[in-house]
């Protein structure tokens, strides 16, 4: 039996079908209210003769909007017969993170986004994972998984690639990066270390796909400023791919390439507390600058702890939430890339 073969998941839709199909992705789930039910993934294809297929995902983390309202909008705005080739728009990946807006999914607390390859038989986050790896990167050129920062975090919205040891592949992903026109991008290292990635776009990867993921912003929000690029952004890439046509091209802007590498690019809460920054988001920085204090709010009078950065940088992320523990990231840097 084929891997794709493999998933239980049953999409309502034909990929191979002409013309547009809007559906749902059948996750059979077996529960006390609803003994032979299935959570809907909801599922748009498009679709208009031979071409390139580009795969755009967002709520992979359900509490991640940016990318699903401009995943809505393209939904609703593209027509097949604009296309050559296929677009399949999956907008809600984690559909019951989705809908509880959780970064993981409330029915086993499964983080999609660490669950990659998948199990086909699995839990209904491992049987995800297994569906867009096995089913739907296979049937695409290009993959875009649309991040930002969460409930917990905020970037500067950007788009991302990981950087490929393959000095041709990591060209066609700069490339693809530079077609987006995002006034900011940054590339990480790519991998965890341990030989897997357990992320999609580590399974794009594994299918020698091109991807490109991006963090839009974040703090469980959506603002205009990250919408205009991640829509132009997914235009482009969609001109890129060859599947629209050049004079669909969105003018886009010069793009800052940061590179965000090893653990010195992050700042961790050295105590239990409440954070203050004393830098903003989209700051230079210095090594040995002072990022920020934890305080004692439940003892006033104790003195308050001083934490810095550890490398020179461009402050991309930073922390939402006030309370904070031990161990949260507080803020992540990158640093100007020569690109190639
Ligand atoms: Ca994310």
């Amino acid at each position: 039996m084929s891997d794709a073969a493999r998933s239980r998941l049953i999409p309502e839709v034909d990929f191979n079908v002409e013309g547009r199909q809007n559906g749902f992705i059948r996750l059979f789930h077996s529960v006390h209210g609803s003994a032979y039910g299935f959570i809907p993934i909801p599922v748009v294809v498009l679709k208009n003769g031979d071409g390139p297929t580009a795969l755009f995902v967002s709520g992979n983390h359900g509490d991640e909007y940016e990318g699903q309202v401009a995943l809505c909008n393209l939904a609703k705005s593209l027509e097949p017969a604009q296309i050559k080739g296929r677009v399949i728009i999956l907008p809600m990946a984690n559909f019951p993170a989705g809908m509880a807006g959780r970064r993981t999914s409330p029915i086993d607390e499964g983080n999609l986004n660490r669950m990659f390859p998948g199990t086909p038989d699995g839990t209904v986050t491992q049987q995800i994972a297994f569906f867009i790896e096995h089913v739907l990167i296979p049937m695409s050129d290009v993959v875009c998984d649309l991040h930002s920062g969460g409930s917990s975090l905020m970037y500067v919205p950007c788009p991302l690639i990981k950087r490929s040891a393959d000095p041709g592949r990591h060209a066609q992903h700069l490339a693809l990066l530079e077609a987006f026109g995002a006034p900011l991008a940054y590339m990480s290292g790519g991998g965890n270390g341990t030989g897997t990635d357990s992320t999609l776009m580590g399974g794009a990867e594994r299918a020698g796909r091109l991807s490109l993921g991006t963090e839009l912003g974040g703090a469980g929000a959506v603002t205009p400023a990250a919408l205009r690029i991640v829509e132009r952004g997914l235009r482009n890439v969609l001109v890129h791919a060859g599947i629209l046509p050049e004079a669909m091209r969105l003018a886009g802007e010069a793009t800052r390439v940061l590179e965000v590498g090893g653990p010195d690019y992050f700042t961790y809460a050295p105590e239990n507390g409440v954070f203050e920054p004393v830098v903003e988001l989209g700051e230079d920085v210095r090594k040995g600058q002072i990022a920020g204090r934890i305080h004692f709010p439940e003892t006033p009078w104790a003195p308050s702890v001083e934490f810095h950065f550890a490398r020179d940088g461009f402050v991309l992320c930073k922390r939402v939430p006030g309370r904070t523990m031990r161990g949260d990231c507080l803020f992540h840097l990158g640093s100007d890339s020569a690109a190639g």
